[in-house]
């Protein structure tokens, strides 16, 4: 009855195959599913958003969209180009 030993053990191993693959997949498929697609993954990380405090008019404003001026070293954020021709 050897035959039934083989069953099993191709059956073992089949088993073992398919949830190899099924992880291989699983790893393709979310890597290459696209970035706006509905996912039960981790929610997309977005760059870190800041308020920052315009020095002229004490206006707060995300650094994402602020005017930006670099002076002596530090980066300053402006509400407008206003504020900023101001500083
Ligand atoms: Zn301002």
């Amino acid at each position: 009855m050897r035959l039934i030993l083989y069953v099993i053990v191709g059956v073992v191993i089949l088993t073992l195959l398919r949830s190899v693959l099924e992880a291989v997949g699983k790893a393709f498929s979310s890597a290459g599913s696209p970035p706006g697609a509905p996912s039960a993954g981790a929610p997309r990380s977005q760059a870190p958003q800041s308020l920052k405090k315009d020095p002229v008019c004490g206006t707060f404003v995300s650094t994402a969209t602020a005017i930006q001026k670099s002076k002596g070293g530090e980066t300053y954020y402006f509400c407008s180009a206003e504020c900023r021709d101001k500083f």
